[in-house]
C-alpha cells in the first residue's frame, strides 16, 4: 500500500522538476538580460562622457582660431540641393567664448562669421519662436 502510493507521487515530483528547470531558465534569462542592460548603460554612459559636446563640432572659431562656443542654436535642416534631389543635414550657430564673433556651420563645412541679417533670421527668430 505504501509502496503504491510512493509510485503514484512519482509523476508529481518529475512535475515539480521541469517547473524548478523552468523557473531557474527563467531566472537565468532575467538575470541576464538584466546584467546585459547594465553593460549597455555602461557603454551609452562612457560614450557619452567622451563625445564631444555639439559646440566642439563647429572647430576653430574663424576669427580668432578659439575652440570654444556657446551655442545658441541648431538642429536639422532639410531641403533641395543644387541638382535638385532632396537634402538634409545639420547646423549650428553660437558665439565664439573668446571673442564673441557669431559663427555658423553647416554640416561638415568650415564655420563662418555669420552675417547680421542671417544671424538675425536663424539665431534671432529661433530664439523668439
Ligand atoms: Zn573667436
Amino acid at each position: 500500500m505504501g509502496l503504491e502510493l510512493r509510485h503514484a507521487r512519482r509523476p508529481t515530483l518529475r512535475e515539480l522538476d521541469s517547473h524548478a528547470i523552468l523557473v531557474l531558465l527563467f531566472g537565468v534569462t532575467l538575470i541576464g538580460i538584466t546584467s546585459w542592460a547594465f553593460v549597455e548603460l555602461a557603454i551609452d554612459r562612457w560614450r557619452g562622457r567622451h563625445r564631444p559636446p555639439p559646440a566642439a563640432r563647429a572647430a576653430r572659431c574663424p576669427a580668432c582660431g578659439g575652440t570654444e562656443f556657446d551655442r545658441l542654436t541648431g538642429g536639422l535642416w532639410d531641403g533641395v540641393d543644387a541638382q535638385g534631389s532632396r537634402a538634409g543635414g545639420m547646423f549650428d550657430y553660437g558665439t565664439c567664448r573668446q571673442c564673441r564673433t557669431r559663427v555658423g556651420r553647416w554640416d561638415d563645412g568650415p564655420p563662418y562669421v555669420v552675417p547680421d541679417e542671417e544671424w538675425e533670421r536663424e539665431v534671432a527668430l529661433s530664439k523668439a519662436r
